[in-house]
């Protein structure tokens, strides 16, 4: 049977993604017309060299079996994506950039993009569809849930905590816990970007600023 890979979504992200698919699919000897972009709202056939085509276009390829990374930031549109290609058959794609470092047992579920220069050091476990761009770290000891996104230079210290659907800004740093009393980060919670977390974060509560605190009214200028 014939492999089709895909990158869902042509913008930023997904056009900072293609490289390092293309250079899995250097490496495996595959042909480079079996790599497409997946976009549902783009007029352009081409990006970057890269064959355009929409998500039903790409499910009506011929090829038998299908690989597609969801490459787009936003943890909640990566969830809905992810239940549609499931029903499709679509196998989830892990992409990982050849310096990217996982020293000891680091354990990813299926879906992770790991980008150019990411640092895993020992003893994480982290769940699908993890995001984690250009020069982020996680530290030792770090448990991660599902559909976590981390920005660019995210610095995640040892023994934090973070579940589902969060999504961390770019330069973001989180301070280490202690063994068996983590810094935990709560299911939907989003940190700003340059915020300094130094205590929990409730689930679904935005944080900003250093030491990080809640984005209230009083905070907005
Ligand atoms: N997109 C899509 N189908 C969807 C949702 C999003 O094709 O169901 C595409 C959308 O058209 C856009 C890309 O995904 O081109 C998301 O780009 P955006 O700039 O919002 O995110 P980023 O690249 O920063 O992750």
């Amino acid at each position: 049977t014939e492999k089709v890979f895909g990158i869902y979504g042509a913008s930023g992200f997904g056009r900072e993604v293609m490289p390092i698919a293309q250079e899995y699919i250097h490496k495996e000897g595959i042909e480079t017309g079996k790599l497409f972009f997946i976009d549902d709202n783009l007029t352009e056939r081409f990006i970057n060299g890269v064959k355009v085509v929409s998500y039903d276009e790409f499910i009506n390829l011929p090829d038998k079996e299908k690989f597609v990374s969801l490459a787009i930031a936003d943890r909640y549109i990566r969830r809905e994506l992810l239940s549609k290609i499931e029903k499709d058959n679509v196998h989830p794609w892990d992409l990982c950039y050849h310096n990217v470092v996982k020293l000891c047992d680091v354990s990813i579920d299926a879906g992770s993009l790991l980008c150019p220069f990411v640092t895993l050091t020992s003893n994480i476990k982290v769940g699908k569809q993890f995001h984690a761009n250009i020069y982020s770290y996680v530290g030792h000891d770090c448990i991660i849930g599902d559909f976590v996104t981390f920005a660019p230079s995210v610095k995640c210290n040892g023994n934090v905590v973070i579940k589902d659907n969060v999504y961390i800004g770019t330069g973001a740093i989180i301070k280490q816990g202690k063994p068996g009393r983590p810094i935990i980060i709560g299911e939907g919670a989003v940190v700003g970007m340059g915020a300094v977390v130094t205590k929990n974060v409730p689930a679904g509560v935005t944080v900003i600023g250093n030491p990080a605190k809640p984005l209230s009214r009083r905070n907005i200028k």
